[in-house]
């Protein structure tokens, strides 16, 4: 579909409806003309400033309103942020996300962040934050500083988006997103499967993103995690194929998109994820907390690698023989400090 057509709701269904392994070809088929099929983007994501949040996301342990038993921490020191987006680098990591529960960012706080992406730069990584709202002023000041990406996800469709978010409209997320895309920042945003939407849900979030101005360069698309403590604790479980099938849409919609397996990877089996990565997924999270929710050690996420012949994209692994593999590994399991997950101790 050509940048200036627009998808219909009509389009979008059809998809959905589509036999699920005709639509797998079909999403392989349009990944192969843009991507290279063998190539993922491996991004980490540091939650610099956790909990504590005045947003009433119903889905998040960081909000100030549930009781989730989550610690809140203020705003990291620049070095403690740029210590582990060096470990990030040096286990293979291309893109260093930083993900701060505000509702949206103060000034005063604009001088460390603009810190954090120049020394995350200066590290010859690509830089990602995720602050909230952005005034048009703090999105240019962070493009200044040579922040990448901006993440401010969508999360559903815009008629289902009151039952889980009432303190932030959805024009406020679109027009947060013209903010980053006008200062030049490259504009991640997604949603979240398993929300208690329906199937016409995520087809109103796809084409929300997909008739952007401009689709965003990153879409990540994330299978909720149940927190307790939260309102959608107790929701329904997502059949893995539903998501498989939101993946493929996805990457048929958006097809020069990277397409990004984000929260609710660790409970997904080497199946799925595989399954995930044939419908088009070309990115994922690995190694830091995933904001606050668990994500599988990073080199269980190597070892799927190796069995499915994918490479992380621009990164040392690439050039990998298998003693460099090993390498990496053992500096992932040693990379075990308070700021770095690993899930594999
Ligand atoms: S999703 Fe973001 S804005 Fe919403 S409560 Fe959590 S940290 Fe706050």
């Amino acid at each position: 579909m050509s940048k200036s057509l627009r998808w219909t709701r009509e389009q979008t269904q059809a998809l959905f409806e589509q036999p699920l392994l005709e639509l797998l070809f079909s999403a392989q088929q349009i990944h192969r003309q843009h991507f290279d099929s063998r190539q993922i983007q491996v991004s980490t994501l540091l939650s610099i400033k956790t909990g504590s949040c005045p947003e009433d996301c119903k889905y998040c342990p960081q909000s100030a309103r549930y009781k989730t038993g989550l610690a809140a921490e203020p705003l990291m020191e620049v070095e403690l942020v740029l210590a582990s987006a060096r470990q990030a680098k040096a286990a293979g990591s291309s893109r260093f996300c930083m993900g701060a529960a505000w509702k949206n960012p103060q000034d005063r706080d604009l001088p460390y962040l603009e810190q954090m992406v120049a020394g995350v730069k200066a590290l010859g990584m690509e830089s990602c934050m995720t602050l909230g709202s952005l005034t048009d002023r703090q999105a240019q000041r962070l493009a200044d500083a040579g922040l990448d990406y901006y993440n401010h996800n969508l999360d559903t469709s815009p008629e289902y988006y009151n039952k889980i978010i009432t303190t932030r409209s959805y024009q406020e997320r679109l027009d947060t997103l013209d903010k980053v895309r006008q200062a030049g920042i490259k504009v991640c945003s997604g949603g979240i499967v398993g929300l208690g939407e329906s199937v016409t849900d995520r087809a109103e979030l796809l084409m929300q993103l997909a008739n952007l101005p401009a689709p965003p360069e990153s879409v990540p698309i994330n299978m909720l995690v149940k927190v307790a403590g939260t309102p959608l604790e107790h929701t329904e479980d997502v059949d893995p194929f539903d998501f498989i099938r939101t993946i493929a849409v996805a990457r048929i919609m958006m097809p020069t998109s990277y397409v990004r397996l984000s929260a609710g990877r660790e409970k997904m089996s080497e199946q799925t994820q595989a399954m995930c990565f044939m419908a088009g997924a070309n990115s994922i999270f690995y190694g830091c907390k995933l904001l606050t929710t668990p994500n599988p050690a990073q080199n269980s996420d190597l070892k799927l690698f190796k069995k499915l012949g994918l490479n992380p994209e621009n990164s040392v692994i690439e050039q990998t023989g298998s003693e460099l593999v090993a390498q990496v590994n053992k500096q992932m399991l040693e990379a075990d400090t308070e700021l770095f997950y690993n899930a594999g101790r």
